[in-house]
């Protein structure tokens, strides 16, 4: 039997006593970019003489812990969870409530929940790495695209100023690009090719 609360958006605390251990088990996940992750501490408190208080305070969170030997408290802060001394002062009016719960923060069960549809990813995990890859590939198309876009530019820029139909400036006969003479009139045409 534990307690949880949300922390905030995505940010869940369980705290816990292990009567197997003595201690006091905090536990705290949080989504990251979709990730989760999760941050325990254990503590030798022995068994609580009252139910854990949670407190906001400056940058973070502060558990109250009333034991046989006296109050603990725990900072939580994202990415870390330490015991200090004692709760900072004037926090005690801005209680954050703490719900009784036997198991894990029901925050982690989302990303979990996600999971269970295991079932259809199985065909997708193999894909998974492929997938990656093939998000790769797909932007290394689009930059071949993009470079066989330039490549048909510079195709057509090139074509256009040399129309593969040329005509005699002498006789307006029909010629091939190169020749140097013209095949009807023999008028010279090297210099306009060139
Ligand atoms: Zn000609």
């Amino acid at each position: 039997m534990g307690y949880w609360a949300t922390l905030a958006e995505g940010w869940q605390l369980y705290v816990e006593y292990a009567a197997t251990t003595a201690q006091t088990q905090l536990t705290t996940t949080q989504m990251t970019l979709g990730q989760q992750q999760s941050q325990a501490i254990a503590l030798s408190t022995g068994t609580w003489s009252a139910p854990p208080l949670l407190f906001r305070v400056a940058g973070g969170f502060v558990l109250q812990l009333e034991t046989a030997t006296g109050a603990v408290f725990v900072q939580i802060q994202r990415g870390q969870i330490q015991a200090i001394a004692s709760l900072p002062s004037g926090v005690e009016a801005d209680r954050v409530p703490l719900e009784q719960r036997n198991g894990p923060v029901p925050g982690a069960m989302p990303p979990l929940s996600p999971l269970p549809p295991l079932s259809p990813l199985p065909p997708l995990s193999p894909m998974q790495p492929g997938r990656m890859s093939m998000g790769g590939m797909s932007m290394n198309l689009d930059a071949m695209q993009m470079r066989m876009g330039d490549m048909e530019l510079t195709m057509g820029d090139r074509s256009s100023p040399n129309p593969l139909r040329k005509f005699c400036p002498q006789c307006s006969n029909a010629v091939q690009v190169g020749d140097r003479f013209c095949a009807h009139c023999g008028h010279r045409l090297g210099e306009q090719n060139a």
